[in-house]
């Protein structure tokens, strides 16, 4: 099967972390940017990177961008620049456009224009962030919804050589165990006989008020 590939518009921030952690995963970046300085900067860590204008139809379409399967408009700060690469990437007729936003109306524009997934770095990670400083157990979150969402937490002492029936939180909470990752392995949809051991880590998934209630019982 051919490697996916990837072209990453804008090397900042948020651009090269993601560009590098494409390439860490195995697959194959393009990454575009019109600062010469910051191109040299990640040239050799990526496939290939060019100094390049992307609002510059022509010299897209000489990179050839049309051939990748997904392009990441990771310009953020000059919503103009983002919003005509954007533009271009699906003029051009790459698969699928991705692209972050800084605010909301910049948001609703990218929507507007037909990129296929939208992405808020910031709000999220605030997000993210928030839940982490309330619950100290809470190791990752993740928003499938305004309602739903997944997490991953770590089990505490309290609840250390119990077994998930003992917790039973489908009955209790209205939520589920989806996995238990451990040091040698991973549990995936546990029954009532699985056991939990201190620093487990279990992904529960739910209503966010179900979940909510689940980790009062961890602290
Ligand atoms: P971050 O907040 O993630 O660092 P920035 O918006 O500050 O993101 O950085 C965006 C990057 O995109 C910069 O390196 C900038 O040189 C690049 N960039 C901005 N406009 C264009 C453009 N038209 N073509 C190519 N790269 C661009």
């Amino acid at each position: 099967m051919k490697t996916q590939q990837f072209v990453v518009i804008g090397l900042g921030r948020f651009g090269s972390s993601l560009a590098l952690e494409l390439m860490n995963l195995g697959y194959e970046v393009l990454g575009v940017d019109r600062n010469e300085e910051v191109v040299d900067e990640w040239s050799d860590r990526l496939t290939h990177a060019v100094v390049a204008d992307a609002t510059d139809e022509e010299v897209l379409k000489s990179l050839g961008v049309r051939n990748f399967d997904c392009g990441i408009v990771a310009i953020g700060n000059d919503i103009q620049m983002s919003i005509l690469s954007a533009i271009l990437l699906k003029e051009i007729g790459i698969k699928t456009v991705v692209a972050k936003a800084i605010s909301v109306l910049h948001g609703r524009a990218l929507e507007k224009l037909g990129v296929d997934r939208v992405i808020f770095p910031e709000r999220d990670m605030g997000v993210r962030v928030a839940h982490q400083l309330v619950t100290p157990n809470l190791l990752d979150y993740i928003e499938l919804s305004k309602e739903y969402s997944i997490v991953e937490l770590r089990v505490p002492g309290c609840l250390d050589g119990k077994n998930v029936g003992d917790l039973n939180p489908r009955a209790r909470f209205g939520c589920s165990i989806v996995a238990i990752h451990r040091e040698n392995g991973v549990i995936v949809a546990p029954t009532a006989m699985d056991h939990l051991a201190l620093d487990d880590i279990m992904v529960i998934i739910g209503a966010k008020k179900n979940i909510e209630e689940f980790e009062k019982v961890l602290i």
